[in-house]
């Protein structure tokens, strides 16, 4: 496929982008070909056909994925999607990602994701019970405490994840807590796992602007989306100090160049993450992510910065907290214009990091405070970023290249110790 058609190629192209990233990284690091051939695809990907009754007492089919890439580590370990525009190549690609954020952040995981084909916005709340029961049905046989273990992803949060972790007691006839991460507390849930991804992404872009010499108080911040990952993280750069000057949902952005009232903004936010339907003066999210700023953090959906914008974009830090939110192209583009790139599967890693905290904690019935889990996300997200520019710099890579090689390393060596390849 050229450069050209992947551009065009809208959702699906997240597969091929990171299947080339993944080729260059083993490549660098001297693995033979089969290793690419065995890691460019998931090892294992289920479709599923989920019938629900609606509340209209109709019955409709849902498609629904889970994809598990590469369960040389331990199990594989990945969050659900509930979107309309959920594919099955989006699944796989998003399996492939969590392979390497659990190497980047050292987890004893590999990578699964799974989705299902809906719009959340237009069910109720009954019938999202009864598609995510009749989901963990479908898929029971390869999930599990020690085989896959989902999670929270776009549009499912912790109620999701007990009717889930519900259903799954039920099928098995004892109760799995460690079956599902991202749950309420009182099911098991971790302290400091809602606001982890936000957090990791907080302290990347701390990491980030210490090297660019930029100081987090009064540096103007642009976030696009504002669901879970970015509408955490707006108020933790609000609460630095930071000025957040725009910021976005699905349907436009609001933008001030004094910054913006977050508190006032998170109060007035739907659980979707919805906000800017209440403003009249709205910019375009294309034009949110070339505002003048110091600090751009892309949190919503896949391919936002291309060849397109990329040379338009005016920050000089950009931290991914979404999944593939640039292109290759666009990576290069923004390499050569030193822009520091701080990559989705490095900066988004702190979901995944928090989410193990809970399944220890599962596994071992005892349970940590909030400040025990903040110090130790705190601990491996620092040393991952480290770990990530030190062998950018030595190897003279971009960040994206350098958080592939540290994340498929692991994985590759296992598969290799297990006799695969
Ligand atoms: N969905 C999140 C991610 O993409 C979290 C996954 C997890 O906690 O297992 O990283």
């Amino acid at each position: 496929m050229s450069a050209n058609e992947q551009e065009n190629n809208g959702q699906d192209n997240v597969l091929f982008s990171t299947q080339t990233v993944i080729n260059d990284a083993l490549d660098k690091l001297g693995y033979p070909e089969e290793v690419f051939e065995l890691l460019k695809e998931p090892v294992r990907l289920m479709t599923v056909r989920i019938p629900v009754r609606m509340d209209d007492g109709a019955i409709k089919i849902f498609t629904g994925y889970r994809a598990q890439h590469n369960d040389a580590v331990g199990p594989t370990k990945g969050g659900v999607r509930f979107h309309p525009n959920v594919t099955e190549t989006e699944v796989k690609a998003l399996s492939i990602w969590m392979s390497l954020k659990a190497g980047i952040v050292d987890l004893p995981y590999g990578g699964g994701k799974g989705g299902i084909i809906c719009d959340p916005r237009d069910m109720s709340f009954r019938e999202l019970e009864r598609l995510s029961r009749g989901y963990v049905r479908a898929i029971s046989q390869i999930v599990g405490p020690t085989k896959d273990i989902p999670a929270p992803d776009v549009f499912t949060n912790s109620q999701i994840m007990a009717w889930m972790m519900d259903e799954y007691s039920r099928i098995r006839e004892f109760d799995s807590p460690g079956f599902i991460t991202g749950k309420p507390l009182v099911l098991g849930g971790s302290h400091g796992r809602e606001s982890a991804t936000a957090k990791g992404v907080t302290i990347c872009i701390r990491e980030a602007a210490k090297k660019k010499g930029i100081n987090i108080e009064g540096a103007r911040v642009v976030i696009q989306g504002f669901g879970n990952a970015g509408s955490f993280l707006a108020k933790f750069m609000y609460d630095a100090g930071a000025k957040v000057i725009g910021i976005s949902d699905a349907y436009g952005g609001l933008h001030d160049p004094d910054g913006l009232d977050i508190d006032y903004l998170l109060d007035r936010r739907d659980s979707f993450g919805t906000v800017t339907k209440l403003f009249k003066d709205t910019i375009t999210n294309q034009d949110l992510l070339e505002l003048d700023c110091d600090i751009l953090v892309p949190a919503a959906i896949e391919n936002q910065i291309t060849k397109h914008n990329a040379h338009d974009i005016k920050a000089s830090i950009v931290v991914e907290a979404a999944n593939g939110p640039t292109t290759i192209e666009a990576t290069n583009i923004l390499t050569e214009r030193d822009i520091l790139l701080v990559p989705d599967v490095l900066a988004s890693a702190g979901g995944v990091t928090v989410s193990y905290f809970e399944w220890v904690q599962n596994n071992q019935g005892y349970y940590w405070t909030e400040e025990e889990v903040e110090t130790k996300l705190e601990h491996v997200m620092v040393k991952a970023f480290n770990n990530i520019l030190t062998t950018a710099t030595n190897r003279k890579v971009n960040m994206r290249l350098a958080a592939y090689m540290v994340g498929v390393r692991k994985m590759a060596e296992a598969s290799r110790f297990r006799g695969w390849i």
